[in-house]
């Protein structure tokens, strides 16, 4: 029996994906992920894994089910995560769907494609989310060189443009001991990269009275583990004893990715984000204290509601002033159900789409700038991907890309290289 995956949305979702492929593999499928073309029967199983972040994630979902109903009419079609979970009636109606499968109900999947075959009817299981960790594990992420290990899920946060609480329920985080044991499956699996994800990944050990260096210290502490690397942060619940216990861990790879969406105070009061250009400021002082090699990647929205042209400007020149070194620029995309929906001054598109070249010229400025740093310097880089050029791509340890123009490299191997040169962004290494 055949299972192909399509999943939407963020590395939990990938990672859930991976965790989803090995539960029916167990159950004797073969499973990969969905290519157009693949040939289908009524015994196939399609899983969409859904992302609803924004209206354009439904939109985007709509499209695929509708797409893989047409090309597959007898396979057996499942919608499963945060969609659903969101939205168990909208979810419902999409009769394209034969099993909708909310967060909390994924361990179940093999017994509900049993109850499909059986009855034929739609199933719908769309259960509140538990208040502890629901364990899952992975032993390999197919297709990469690198794996991540979800350690958290949920949030406690409700910023006011964001559906996700409402997906994935109150923080939960994986034991310590799951957490060693998962790593070391990985690792005997080759896995020399993990990186540590999460919903609200700083908020991890809230619900266990551990914090975000119990977990980087425990997978830090695997033999074989030679690279650990962090997902998406909140500014605020990185406090200096997180950051020192971080320093002392060799492995953690010196790139923090914190969420900043706005320089602009008055911005983020009205994203109700729990704090302001000052204290972002200072934690970027902090880490580049401890960490002088280390790069700040961030996310930033450009028009959110009520954002004025003078609110931009202020947002824009604060992010020159951190000097970043990736940023991963958004505008601003209204989310049904959210406070930021209904709140007035909604930013016209033509505005937006203006912000957000000003803000990639400026994040792309910035790359640049960081990419040329480290000419001259030998830098250790995973080797990941093989180009249609022939070059090898990988990251350093502050995530800035790497190609490399040399045959006898081995992907997933860590190797040190000298950089030559820079062009768009990304180093040019011998
Ligand atoms: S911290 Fe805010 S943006 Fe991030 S998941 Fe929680 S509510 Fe959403």
């Amino acid at each position: 029996m055949n299972a192909y995956f399509v999943t939407f949305g963020c590395k939990v979702n990938q990672y859930e994906t991976q965790a989803m492929m090995q539960q029916l593999q167990r159950c004797g499928y073969h499973t990969a992920e969905w290519t157009e073309g693949t040939p289908c029967d009524g015994e196939t199983v399609i899983v969409v894994n859904s992302c609803t972040v924004t209206g354009e994630s439904d939109r985007k979902l709509r499209q695929a089910l509708h797409r893989l109903r047409r090309c597959c009419p007898q396979a057996v079609l499942v919608l499963s995560g945060c969609f659903p979970q969101a939205f168990p009636q909208k979810a419902q109606a999409l009769t394209e769907a034969d099993i909708v499968l909310g967060n909390a109900c994924r361990d179940r999947l093999p017994q509900l494609l049993q109850a499909y075959r059986e009855t034929g009817r739609q199933i719908v299981a769309v259960v509140p989310h538990p208040s502890e960790y629901e364990e899952k594990s992975i032993r390999c992420f197919e297709g990469r060189t690198r794996a991540f290990i979800k350690i958290e899920d949920g949030c406690n946060r409700f910023c006011s443009y964001c559906i996700i609480p409402y997906a994935r329920g109150r923080v939960r985080s994986k034991p310590l001991a799951a957490l060693r044991e998962e790593t070391e499956q990985l690792a005997a699996g080759g896995y020399r990269e993990i990186v540590l994800v999460g919903i609200n990944l700083t908020a991890y050990g809230q619900d266990l009275g551990l914090n975000l260096a119990d977990a980087v210290e425990t997978v830090c502490a695997v033999p074989g583990i030679l690279r650990v690397r962090l997902g998406s942060l909140e500014p605020d619940f990185m406090t200096d004893a997180v950051i020192r216990r971080l320093a002392h861990c060799e492995q953690l790879c010196p790139q923090f990715h914190i969420a900043l969406q706005s320089g602009c105070d008055a911005t983020l009061r009205r994203m109700n984000r729990r704090y302001d250009c000052a204290l972002f400021e200072n934690l970027c002082r902090r880490l580049r204290a401890v960490f002088p090699d280390g790069t700040l990647t961030t996310d930033i929205m450009v028009g959110f509601p009520g954002e004025t042209a003078a609110d931009f400007e202020q947002s824009l020149a604060f992010c020159e002033k951190i000097g970043f070194a990736r940023m991963h620029v958004f505008a601003y995309s209204v989310r049904p159900g959210t406070v930021a929906a209904g709140l007035p001054d909604q930013v016209p598109a033509a505005e937006k789409a203006l912000r957000s070249r000003r803000m990639g010229a400026c994040a792309a400025a910035l790359a640049e700038k960081a990419a040329a740093s480290l000419v001259g310097r030998t830098v250790q880089i995973l080797v990941e991907t093989r180009q249609k050029d022939g070059a090898w791509e990988g990251y350093t340890p502050g995530y800035i890309p790497v190609r490399l123009y040399r045959k006898d490299v081995q992907p997933g191997t860590v190797i040190p290289v000298k950089i030559t040169g820079h062009v768009a962004g990304i180093c040019l290494a011998e």
